[in-house]
């Protein structure tokens, strides 16, 4: 891009697009930013892209998308138990359209207000439409949720509701109509799918009192399996208590069921506690946490009859890889 357009284009989208935070010595304009790190506290970090086609549709409502490139890396930091401070945004246009940037850069600085997370530099390019944003969060040694925590008789949680999102991607694909759903339902899954709500305050409750935790953007079955290979444990599952909404109970139980286990992009978490700090949760906030097994010694997932009885889950075709 000509030299004058990108600089115009940083000054006028982005510079000023999130509050000052106390702790950025040096923000956008230099060659680098200059962030000062709280004493003890460990700096966490994650990168995720959003590539047009891949993982939106070309469609998309601008403002829906800025909110969501910046609501999946949020989500990272919440499963962390990391509490946000920096972001940056690298930026890929095929061209500079107003109307298209400043609808999306304002769903991307509403939510980072509402985080008190601050973006702090990026890099702007021409190119097929691609958002890359990288979070910077901090979390005390001691309270990080790593995938590896899980311990024999936690218990498993999720939460909010799961499925929302996968389902919601079906309707913009015209799988799912009106014709089995109301119009109310068909808004709420698709709002699930195009605006999903990072975890952060429930994050930083669990930080220091679950042992692990993931954010769910492959799937409940996908994205538990991480925690279990990483902590070598597995997990029995009770597939009657995992949480729908209202929206996704209109469907036939099988078809819920399935995109409860296997949708990606919901960005609820799924955590592993001690059974009565994980009790005292859900009994505080049943709508927000529920849960939905227990971490046992014999590797692998199974779920649980009513007799007893332990029978493998299905995990081959769980979540979405992209190199599949
Ligand atoms: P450099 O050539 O030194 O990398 P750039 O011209 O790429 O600098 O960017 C100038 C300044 O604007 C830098 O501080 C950079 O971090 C910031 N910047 C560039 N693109 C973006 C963007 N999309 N969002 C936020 N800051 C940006
Ligand atoms: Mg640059």
């Amino acid at each position: 891009m000509p030299v004058q357009t990108e600089f115009s284009l940083i000054q006028q989208y982005f510079s000023a697009l999130t509050e000052p935070r106390e702790d950025v010595l040096l923000g956008i304009g230099d060659d680098c930013a200059l962030l000062a790190n709280p004493a003890n506290y460990l700096l966490a970090v994650s990168v995720d892209t959003l590539v047009e086609g891949v993982h939106f549709l070309a469609d998309v409502d601008p403002y829906r998308l800025g909110h969501k490139a910046l609501a999946v890396n949020l989500s990272d930091l919440a499963a962390m138990g990391a509490r946000p401070a920096w972001f940056t945004l690298a930026l890929s246009l095929p061209q500079v359209d107003a109307a298209w940037l400043s609808a999306f850069s304002k769903g991307l600085g509403d939510l980072a207000r509402q985080h008190q997370i601050q973006l702090v530099g990026g890099d702007t390019t021409r190119g097929p439409l691609t958002i890359t944003i990288q979070v910077h969060g901090h979390v005390l040694p001691q309270h990080s949720l790593q995938r590896a925590a899980a311990q024999v008789g936690d218990w498993i949680c999720v939460t909010g509701t799961l499925g929302d999102a996968a389902a919601g991607l079906d309707i913009k694909r015209g799988q799912l109509t009106s014709e089995v759903l109301s119009v109310e339902d068909l808004a709420f899954l698709v709002d699930r799918l195009e605006c999903p709500t990072p975890r952060i305050q429930l994050g930083q409750q669990l930080a220091g009192r679950a042992h692990a935790a993931i954010d769910i953007s492959d799937g409940l079955l996908a994205d538990l399996q991480h925690i279990l290979i990483a902590s070598k444990v597995g997990a029995c599952l009770d597939l009657n208590t995992i949480p729908l909404s209202k929206s996704l109970q209109q469907l036939p139980q099988a078809a819920a069921r399935q995109y409860a286990l296997t949708g990606g992009d919901d960005y609820e978490l799924c955590f592993t506690a001690p059974a009565e700090i994980a009790a005292a949760f859900c009994q505080r906030a049943p709508d927000l946490f529920r849960r939905i097994g227990e971490i046992i010694e014999r590797p692998g997932m199974f779920s649980q009859q009513a007799d007893g009885q332990l029978t493998p889950l299905n995990t081959d075709k769980a979540g979405y890889d992209h190199f599949a």
